[in-house]
C-alpha cells in the first residue's frame, strides 16, 4: 500500500460502507502537498482490501509529488486487516481475560498459538500506545483514566472507543500508531507527538462523503 492515508470522516459501519459502495462518494477537495492547487491532483481509482470482503478504498494521485493518497473510512483499521471494531474486540478480550494465553486461545483459533500471541501482543502494544498518546494530547478528557479500552470507555460513555476517538483526535491521526492512527512506523509510544506544535498547525486533510445531487 503505497502513498499516504487520510481519514474518510464518517460514522458508518463497514457493513454499510461495503453494501452502499461508499468509496464512490469519497471527496477530497485539495492535494495534501499542494493545497493551493495547480498540481494536477486527481482521482486515481480504488484499491481492494482483503477484509472485509468487497471493501474498496478511494485513491487520488498527485503527479507533482508522485504519490497517492487513499481515504480510509473511520470503521477500518489502518495497515491491519479488518475493521477497527474487530481489533477493538480482540484488545478488549485481552484486557478482560485472565491471561493473554487464554485470550489468544479463544480469539485466533485459525493460527498456531505462538503466532496468535505475537499478533495479540503487537496489537495490544499498538492500541494501548495510541491511547497513552491520546491521553497525553487530551489530558482534559483522559488524564484520570488508564490508557486501556476499558478506561477510555468509561469516559466516552460506553459503546465502542476507537471509532468515536478518531473524530475526537482527528488532527493527530497522521502521527499516531496504526491500526488506530495512520503512522505505520510509530509502533511504540515515545511521547514524540507534540501537542502544542500540532495545535498550532493546520488540520491534516480529510476526505468526506459527498452524495451525488
Ligand atoms: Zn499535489
Amino acid at each position: 500500500m503505497a502513498g499516504v492515508q487520510v481519514r474518510l470522516a464518517t460514522p458508518t459501519t463497514s457493513e454499510v460502507y461495503v453494501a452502499d459502495k461508499l468509496w464512490r462518494f469519497a471527496t477530497l477537495t485539495a492535494c495534501p502537498w499542494h493545497p493551493e492547487g495547480g498540481c494536477g491532483f486527481c482521482r486515481h481509482g480504488t484499491y481492494e482490501r482483503v477484509r472485509p470482503p468487497g471493501t474498496l478504498i478511494a485513491r487520488w494521485y498527485c503527479p507533482r509529488a508522485r504519490r497517492t493518497v487513499s481515504a480510509l473510512p473511520d470503521c477500518l483499521a489502518s495497515h491491519y486487516s479488518g475493521t477497527l471494531a474487530d481489533l477493538e474486540a480482540m484488545v478488549l478480550a485481552v484486557e478482560q481475560a485472565p491471561s493473554r494465553m487464554a485470550a489468544a486461545g479463544q480469539l485466533r483459533t485459525e493460527i498456531e498459538l505462538p503466532g496468535a500471541l505475537r499478533y495479540l501482543d503487537r496489537l495490544c502494544r499498538a492500541v494501548h500506545g495510541a491511547l497513552a498518546a491520546v491521553r497525553g494530547l487530551e489530558p482534559e478528557c483522559f488524564e484520570a483514566v488508564a490508557p486501556t479500552l476499558m478506561g477510555f470507555a468509561a469516559v466516552l460513555s460506553g459503546g465502542s472507543v476507537l471509532i468515536p476517538l478518531r473524530t475526537l483526535v482527528a488532527r493527530y491521526l497522521p502521527q499516531l500508531p496504526t491500526p488506530f492512527g495512520f503512522d505505520p512506523h510509530r509502533s511504540v509510544l515515545d511521547g514524540t507527538v507534540r501537542r502544542h506544535q500540532h495545535r498550532m498547525g493546520p488540520d491534516p486533510p480529510a476526505a468526506i462523503l459527498e452524495a451525488p445531487v
